[in-house]
């Protein structure tokens, strides 16, 4: 190590830097838990991932000798850049779950490709040790298998959030999944016990890995869909961070480490939290059997009962204690701010507001949290659903915007329904329900929503924004 880059106390500056890289992601992440915090937490992590990448371009050596290839590396991290940058810049907000399935893919296929170029390089001795040196071995097979589903998975997460692929529900999937599984672990075991002179003469056994590893990633995902979901998006963000720890671990880089574990365990946590929320089991979500039979569709029986933005204003305004369920509607019409302004008019006039926050409203896990914390909605006012369900029959008017699928009553009532046995806000308790939606169009799980001929239901039809611009006009008559 150069004299002048190392420390008395025994730290190289590299070291230091990767240490003060991972305090700047823990910090991060910890200032990303709350709405008020998130960006400057973002902007922390930024730091510290530049910080690591500028440590490593400058001060790591392998045996004396500086990183090769700084020019090739420079220019892929310059058009990396840009690519990102335009693409961040230009998508549109109801995209933004697509793309961060996108970006959580290109994570995982880095991490594999990482364990392709990195195997043929493991020497001989090396595979035929065991302890830590098996140890390099297995992150490297891990690194690769965890690293190619994680990539197949969300780039079909990304194709379905896009609406271009749809779900592939055959029961024998379940133990096609399983059967492959079982293959993917048999095979790692196998590979770590070959008895060979050089990994390089392995390197085909890789490439079938890569392959099987690729298909279980696509077929694991194919089948889930309708409102299960969320659970499968953080599921795969949590299988890039370990994918990438593994590359730490290869790599000795702490920094790399540190970040994927992070990564890895919020997203397994996250996981945990949101098959909570949906009532499902993380076996489920892992053999790849989600949901009902999924083309399970009440047809649509009764009628409808319309209410003209002027009766709504009237009740809105004379009412105590209003909810507002925002769901992916809300965030299509890009109507939060207006929202904002009738909920804080409202307020004006003494009614008592609070939005009902479902775990899976629409398109990505906090997606509501974003929507109503960049229109600046207090985040006092935001109660999750299952603490507000229970104050659902003293509520006056509960107004669902944009939402449906997680008001959907099914969820309760239908066993054959692929959305049963979800926790819903309990919209048909309240004493009124408006709903404001564009037309009679069903949610993401496809499946028709008998709250909307419930008897208690007036419909509000219209583009969310355009009918609540009208309706604060109205209010602000009143
Ligand atoms: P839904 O997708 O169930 O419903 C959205 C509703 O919004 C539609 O019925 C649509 O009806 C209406 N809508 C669309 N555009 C507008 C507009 N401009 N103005 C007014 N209304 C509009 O949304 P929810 O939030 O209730 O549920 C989310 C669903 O997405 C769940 O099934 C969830 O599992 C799934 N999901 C969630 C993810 C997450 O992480 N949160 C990730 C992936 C999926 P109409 O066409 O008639 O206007």
């Amino acid at each position: 190590m150069n004299d002048v880059t190392q420390f008395s106390a025994g730290l190289s500056v590299l070291e230091i830097s990767y240490i003060l890289a991972s305090i700047l992601f823990i910090l991060g992440l910890k200032m990303l838990s709350h709405p008020l915090t998130a960006r400057r937490g973002n902007f922390l992590a930024a730091i510290g991932m530049t910080m690591a990448i500028a440590a490593t371009l400058l001060f790591h050596e392998k045996d004396g000798m500086p990183i090769g290839n700084i020019g090739w590396i420079i220019g892929a991290m310059a058009v990396g850049t840009v690519i990102g940058w335009v693409i961040a810049v230009k998508v549109k907000m109801t995209a933004m779950p697509q793309l961060v399935s996108f970006f959580n893919g290109m994570g995982g296929a880095a991490a594999a490709l990482i364990s392709m170029m990195e195997f043929p390089h493991v020497s001989p001795e090396l595979m035929m040790k065991s302890g830590m040196a098996n140890g390099h071995v297995l992150a490297i097979l891990l690194g690769l298998v965890i690293g190619s589903v994680s990539w197949a998975g969300s780039m079909i997460a990304f194709g379905k959030l896009d609406g271009w692929i749809g779900d592939l529900r055959v029961k024998a999937m379940k133990y096609v999944n399983l059967t492959i599984l079982a293959f993917i672990i048999g095979f790692v075991v196998f590979i770590m016990t070959r008895d060979v002179a050089a990994s390089a003469e392995l390197t085909h056994l890789i490439i079938i890995l890569f392959v099987v590893a690729v298909a279980y990633g696509v077929l694991f995902v194919m089948p889930i869909g309708g409102a299960d979901m969320p659970v499968v998006i953080s599921l795969l963000n949590s299988f890039t961070g370990v994918a990438a720890a593994m590359g730490g671990f290869l790599y000795n880089n702490q920094a790399m480490l540190t970040g994927g574990i992070l990564v890895g365990s919020a997203g397994t946590i996250l996981t945990v939290l949101m098959c909570k929320a949906m009532n499902r089991s993380l076996l489920n979500v892992i053999i790849g059997v989600f949901g009902g039979g999924g083309a399970a569709a009440t047809s649509a029986a009764g009628s409808i009962k319309e209410i003209t933005v002027s009766d709504a204003a009237v009740l809105l305004s004379y009412s105590k204690k209003v909810v507002i369920v925002p769901g992916y509607g809300l965030a299509v019409a890009q109507a939060q701010h207006i929202c904002h302004e009738l909920d804080k008019l409202l307020e004006e006039k003494g009614v008592e507001v609070k939005y009902a926050i479902h775990p899976v409203a629409g398109r990505m896990p906090g997606h509501m949290n974003v929507l109503l914390a960049e229109a600046d909605v207090p985040y006092e006012q935001l109660i999750e659903s299952d603490e507000i369900n229970p104050d659902m029959p003293n509520t006056d008017v509960i107004v669902v915007i944009g939402a449906n699928d997680v008001v959907n009553p099914a969820a309760e009532d239908d066993p054959s329904s692929p959305i049963y046995g979800m926790p819903i806000v309990r919209a048909r308790e309240a004493k009124n329900i408006i709903v404001m939606k564009r037309g009679m169009g069903k949610g993401y799980a496809a499946i028709e929503n008998m709250l909307f001929f419930n008897d208690k239901t007036r419909m509000l039809f219209g583009d969310a924004k355009s009918t609540l611009q009208a309706l604060v006009g109205e209010v602000k008559e009143l």
